[in-house]
């Protein structure tokens, strides 16, 4: 079994949790289960560090390259651990894990910022940037490495020390890169703690961290702000979508629906930030839903370890139970089933990419986020009333349009209520570029040099010269 990190060193627990592979449904591995005082044992080893980690940038920097190499060399094994533990076809799971080294060396290179607001005769007024001590982090399952690396890259570079907790669901890539952590930073810089969601609640009630930054559900994320209320840590929450793409009625069928298509069943759909309510004009509906239908039928889901594979399971037994809810509450309301549209016979979390006409709001699929392989395609009349549509939710992670005329989409894009809203492309993250929720999909930000600021505290410091 995979061990926990605390302070550099490989620490066992006493109780441990089962692992499943989704492609199979059977357990395949053990997790540590971290007892409550070896969580104040992973915080007062952050703690520690945090002192010495703190006072030097370029030796941070050096570092950071050190922990990307490392992460490099091993992603081999990350690979394979992460195809285990989510079902995800192995190119991706290979393109999660190439991702991360890349996202750790953006933030080591990164400027540090700093702005001089005054300078003049009279007075220096320069807005600095400090640590904020140790942060909390809690990861979602549906992409535990790539979410390692969002949130320790500007942690890191940001001075701060961290404990980090993966879902429960998927441990496992998680604990081997904390070893991996441990063999090129201090001790105590990256401590891997693993358990349920309790062990989450516990961290972000924990006196010791002055940041929590969370990614996962919009209910989990108020319940950490509540918890991190108590002593006012810092809190970045990085919560569910559920995305409108508004194809205009110029938009070119073959990209569009090619475009659209794979990003709506990356993953197997789970997620944030991809298509999950597709509006079409009435005057192309059906021959868009045409195109959508051949596309699914020709996804190939099957064995993540296949190379021929598109799509794998979904992840958690929970979620296929979620999406098979949804997709027969969506038939049984009078939803066209264009492709798909049950679960694949045979062990594992496996569904059918699903595409489902002549349904609109009102029914539960369009209204929550499904984070599945199945997606709706609504029929709009008038653009002003897809956009209202588009609004009409407490979801605001982000959006798209889609047209042959760019200018018009981009003032279109400018109406949707998201933190980002895409032309012609959907769910291109690059680390340069800050990424946020609008309503209940987050709060604060993530990535680019405002994700790095997010993990300093603000010091403005005036020097009085006259
Ligand atoms: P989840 O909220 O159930 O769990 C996420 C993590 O939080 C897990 O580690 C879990 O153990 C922990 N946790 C659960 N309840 C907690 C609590 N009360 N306090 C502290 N920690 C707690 O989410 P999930 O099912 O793992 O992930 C799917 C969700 O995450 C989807 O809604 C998806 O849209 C969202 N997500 C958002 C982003 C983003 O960047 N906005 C990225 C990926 C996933």
């Amino acid at each position: 079994m995979l061990s926990m990190t605390i302070d550099g060193k490989p620490v066992d627990t006493i109780d441990a949790f089962d692992v499943v592979n989704p492609a199979t449904g059977q357990v395949e591995a053990q997790a540590p289960e971290c007892a409550p005082e070896q969580l104040d044992r992973a915080m007062a080893s952050a703690q520690t560090a945090f002192g010495e980690w703190r006072r030097d940038d370029d030796a941070r920097r050096t570092a950071m390259h050190a922990l990307a190499d490392a992460v490099d060399a091993r992603q081999g094994e990350l690979t394979e651990l992460l195809v285990q533990e989510t079902g995800k076809p192995l190119g991706v799971a290979a393109g999660e894990v190439a991702s991360a080294a890349p996202w750790i060396r953006y933030y080591a290179d990164l400027e540090w910022p700093r702005r001089v607001v005054q300078d003049d005769p009279s007075a220096l007024i320069e807005v600095e940037h400090r640590p904020l001590g140790v942060v909390a982090a809690i990861t979602p399952w549906n992409g535990p490495v790539g979410m390692w690396s969002w949130k320790i890259a500007p942690a890191l570079r940001g001075g701060n020390t961290v404990v980090l907790k993966p879902s429960p669901f998927t441990p496992l890539a998680t604990l081997l890169l904390g070893e991996i952590g441990a063999e090129v930073l201090p001790p105590g810089v990256i401590n891997v703690v693993t358990g349920g969601d309790e062990l989450g609640k516990a961290m972000t009630a924990h006196p010791t961290p002055r940041k929590v930054s969370f990614t996962g559900s919009i209910g989990a994320g108020r319940s950490v702000a509540v918890n991190a209320a108590q002593d006012l840590k810092r809190v970045t929450l990085e919560l569910g979508g559920n995305d409108a793409a508004i194809v205009l009625d110029d938009a070119d069928l073959e990209r569009t629906v090619g475009t659209l298509f794979a990003f709506s069943m990356f993953n197997c759909g789970q997620i944030c930030c991809i298509p999950k309510r597709i509006f079409v004009p009435s005057g192309r509906y059906e021959e868009f839903v045409e195109a959508f239908g051949v596309a699914a039928r020709s996804l190939v889901v099957g064995d993540p370890m296949d190379p021929a594979t598109g799509m794998g399971p979904l992840t958690t037994r929970p979620q296929y139970e979620r999406v098979s809810a949804l997709v027969d509450d969506a038939i049984s309301s009078g939803a066209r089933v264009v492709a798909g549209g049950k679960a694949l016979d045979g062990d594992g979390y496996f569904f059918g990419a699903t595409v489902l006409a002549d349904v609109a709001e009102g029914v539960r699929i369009v209204d929550e986020e499904q984070f599945g392989p199945a997606v709706p395609l609504l029929r709009y009349d008038t653009v002003e009333e897809a956009v209202q549509r588009a609004n009409a939710t407490c979801y605001g992670l982000s959006g798209s349009v889609w047209s042959a005329d760019e200018d018009r989409a981009r003032g279109i894009a400018g109406q949707l209520e998201c933190g980002t809203a895409w032309v012609n492309c959907h769910a291109l993250l690059p680390s340069h570029a800050p990424f946020s929720g609008a309503k209940h999909s987050g709060l604060g930000v993530a990535n680019g040099e405002d994700g790095l600021r997010s993990f300093t505290e603000q010091q403005v410091v005036h020097t009085a010269r006259a």
